[in-house]
């Protein structure tokens, strides 16, 4: 089955952006992603705005991004309208705001992804837990100030999300670029490193086809692993085994860790291949690749009281 590629994170002159819908989606088509979105914020930046570059292998999912009070962010995937708060949420904490963009992005029919936790430090395992019906959060997000790289093992944001696996909340980690530079920053005096440029995350998504329907599905049920560089030739998954291949770019070295239950580090295997043989109270097993390059993938999370037998992920 094929994988796909696609960020659902970025944002437009529709709100504070600085290329067109239409640049922004050209620009993604150039560096070969599979899926374009435009996530603006509290507003809808239709597909018939960047139409014109949806055109051969290229497809484009509309999306959101609902904008709360105290950076309290909420990603709506796959929505024909905009998806924000309805009112003044000066009085509303953290937890409210982050329902509230959850119920508002599943009565507009998208999937809610929690969005950036590590900006400025805005939320973390106890907001995520006590959000219900969220299914996804960003484990990575390029734009500054949102924490999102390890200094040592795992990042924050990584140990944000063994808390709460850790505590029986099934949430799948998407990596995103939220840019909002698609052109040269030196044109508005942004210095350096204050930005985050389009394709510095995205997601590897397993659909059977490359429609807008089937890469929604996949996306919600979470046939997908993060990127922010590192791709993966291989990942397979079997009642005892789970191993992954890494395509090397040219000479970065690398490490896949595998967490469990409780953020345990499970194994550490330094090369381009890396197998993690089950022992069965690992609670889950994820894998995170990291290299030279500071690139990095995560997978999702395999439940080993609900392994699904021989889960082959082979690159086609
Ligand atoms: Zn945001
Ligand atoms: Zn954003």
């Amino acid at each position: 089955m094929p994988w796909y590629k696609a960020n659902f994170h970025c944002h437009s002159t529709n709100s504070d952006g600085h290329s067109s819908p239409l640049e922004v989606a050209e620009y993604y088509k150039a560096i070969g992603m599979d899926v374009v979105t435009v996530s603006d914020h509290n507003s809808l930046t239709a597909l018939a705005e960047y139409a014109e570059a949806l055109t051969g292998a290229c497809i484009g999912i509309p999306c959101s991004e609902y904008t709360g009070a105290k950076c309290a962010h909420v990603l709506a995937v796959d929505v024909e309208t905009a998806v924000g708060p309805a009112r003044d949420q000066s009085d509303l904490g953290v937890v409210d705001i982050l329902q509230d963009g959850v119920n508002r992005t599943l009565a507009a029919g998208g999937v809610p992804v929690l969005c950036h936790p590590g900006w400025y430090w805005t939320y973390d395992q106890v907001e995520i837990l006590a959000v219900t019906r969220a299914s996804h959060f960003e484990v990575f997000n390029s734009s500054p100030d949102c924490n999102s790289y390890p200094l040592v093992g795992r990042s924050a944001m990584e140990g944000i999300w063994d808390h709460v696996l850790s505590a029986g909340r099934r949430l799948f980690g998407t990596a995103n670029d939220d840019a909002h530079w698609h052109t040269s920053p030196q044109s508005v005096g942004a210095g350096p490193n204050r930005f985050a440029l389009g394709g510095t995350g995205w997601n590897v998504i397993k659909a059977p086809e490359l429609t807008r329907a089937a890469i929604r599905s996949a996306f919600a049920a979470g046939h997908f692993y993060a990127s922010t560089g590192v791709e993966l030739s291989r990942y397979r998954v079997s009642a005892d085994r789970i191993a992954l291949s890494v395509r090397q770019a040219s000479q970065e070295h690398m490490i896949t860790e595998f967490y469990g239950e409780g953020g345990r580090l499970l194994d550490r295997q330094e090369g381009p291949e890396a197998s993690y043989a089950i022992a069965g109270d690992e609670g889950y097993v994820r894998a995170r690749v990291i290299d030279t390059n500071r690139w990095m993938a995560f997978t999702q999370p395999v439940f080993l009281e609900t392994i699904e037998q021989d889960i082959a992920w082979t690159r086609e």
